[in-house]
């Protein structure tokens, strides 16, 4: 057999050992001294990939009980993807050729499904149908049954998921601190900061839930993907005369965040921090809303987004996109009907994996401290930016309790306190349920719905809250 050097299988990109497994030994090499030849007595730093695993470690378990350990593999295993169908070209051929490869078009099979379902007819019409108080006490919102696939193989048992229940409550008062008489140090105070700022308690404030019809699923959106337990890969799209892409991979959850806006014909709609474009394409793709309006932050990422946009719409069907570089946080103004923020994040799978650009390296704490604020303030412009009527959909791709329901808790907390705007929370247990064949959801969220990774089927995580702006006073 010939002698295969390292280099050669990395510039083939043919892997070695797991990215984490890399990780370690290149920890390891650090800690070994070369002129000394020996390994070094002081402990080095730990590295932002092992920081992100501790950190969520310490938060996440408390929160997914029993079902952490099969997160936590499914984090540290490969993503799974999914090829968005680039209707800007010609399509038969790659639909043909991925059917070919086994993958499905995993949103016909919902459309399908909601067809068959007598008297079950999509009703877009909002109807308020209960209030609920919530106390400041742990409760957890009882969701309907039927939300998860009856022949799920990761489906709890009813012991371990009153053991995850339990879990749940005993540890999400992390956060209730008895107040001491010492004085501590700065490293503590930090600890104690990141505890506050990474755990979620419910506190009382009124949420109304309202219920409305099935998702519709926009008829010329296609999305393939590999049937559940099957890890293919997808190869890289061809690009056709004109340069177009045939499909575009992302993570296969992503795609909820845009079902779950129910684009119409006329919207309006806002991508409050858009880059680098996956689910303005997605929209886009529908070929329903009248305009996309995508705003991002940051200028680097915006021309990411437009390289994505010319990559699969020909020039002259981008009039109704418009793009804009602006804090988010600075919108305020009603022009939207439909309002998508999906904020920066952990960003759980790149901290996991990745040094470049990791929020869990030690300079960036205070950046990663403030993230649950930052989202909070993009959700109020979100909400304050869409018309009486209208809905918000906020979405992010972290596990993170205090950053998904502690964030939508805290943006309502804050409408409700200073404005006169009329907010509820759209129950979203039909999309849960619709989808629930191909992703596999957390049932114990309040007011979102959150896509647990997993082995057999590894997207997500991704968290998904809607917002129906039932009454805005001009
Ligand atoms: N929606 C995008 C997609 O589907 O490709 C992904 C968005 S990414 C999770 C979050 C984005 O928020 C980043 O591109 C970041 O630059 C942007 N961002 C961060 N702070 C922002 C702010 N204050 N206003 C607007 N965008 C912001």
């Amino acid at each position: 057999m010939p002698f295969l050097k390292l280099s050669y299988l990395r510039s083939k990109k043919i892997p070695l050992f797991s990215k984490r497994f890399e990780s370690f030994i290149r920890q390891q090499y650090r800690n070994f001294s070369k002129k000394q030849r020996r390994w070094s007595q002081t402990p080095r730093e730990l590295s932002g990939t092992d920081k992100a695993l501790e950190h969520f470690d310490l938060f996440y378990k408390p929160v997914y009980g029993e079902v952490w350990p099969s997160i936590r593999i499914s984090l540290l295993t490969t993503q799974k993807y999914c090829a968005l169908i680039n209707n800007f070209r010609d399509v038969e051929g790659v639909v043909d050729r991925l059917t070919q490869l086994g993958a499905r078009d995993i949103l016909r099979d919902v459309s399908d499904a909601l067809k068959n379902q007598p008297g079950d007819k999509v009703d877009n019409n909002f109807n308020f149908t209960r209030e609920v108080k919530k106390n400041p006490s742990n409760e957890v919102e009882e969701k309907d049954d039927d939300a998860e696939d009856e022949d799920s193989e990761d489906k709890l048992t009813e012991g371990e998921e009153l053991m995850t229940l339990l879990r749940y409550e005993k540890n999400t008062s992390l956060d209730n601190f008895i107040p001491v008489k010492r004085v501590y140090t700065e490293k503590e105070l930090n600890e104690q900061e990141d505890i506050e700022r990474s755990t979620y308690q419910p506190t009382g404030i009124p949420v109304n839930v309202i219920h409305e019809g099935p998702v519709q699923i926009p008829k010329d959106l296609r999305v393939y993907a590999y049937e559940k337990g099957d890890t293919g890969e997808f190869p890289s799209p061809n690009s056709n005369m004109d340069g177009k892409l045939e499909y575009f991979l992302m993570d296969g959850a992503s795609i909820l965040p845009v079902i779950a806006l129910d684009l119409q014909p006329s919207d309006n709609v806002l991508d409050l921090c858009s880059a680098p474009g996956g689910k303005a394409l997605a929209m886009k793709q529908t070929n329903l809303p009248e305009s996309i309006y995508c705003n991002d932050l940051s200028g680097s990422r915006l021309k990411r987004l437009q390289k994505v946009l010319r990559s699969y719409i020909p020039d002259n069907m981008t009039d109704d996109i418009t793009l804009k570089q602006q804090d988010g946080r600075q919108l305020k103004t009603p022009h939207f009907n439909k309002v998508l923020v999906d904020v920066p994040c952990n960003t759980d799978r790149h901290v996991l994996l990745e040094e470049d650009n990791n929020l869990f390296k030690s300079g960036r704490t205070g950046e990663r401290l403030q993230l649950p604020t930052v989202q909070r303030d993009l959700l109020v412009a979100g909400i304050l930016s869409c018309v009486q009527g209208g809905s918000v959909v906020y979405s992010t791709c972290t596990l993170s309790a205090a950053q998904n329901e502690g964030v939508v808790q805290s943006a309502l907390q804050y409408i409700w306190q200073e404005t006169d705007i009329n907010v509820a929370v759209v129950d979203l247990n039909h999309m849960a349920k619709s989808f629930s064949k191909t992703f596999r959801f957390w049932r114990h969220s309040r007011l979102g719905q959150v896509v647990l990774p997993t082995l057999s089927c590894n997207f997500g995580p991704m968290y998904i809250a809607k917002l129906r702006i039932l009454e805005r006073p001009t």
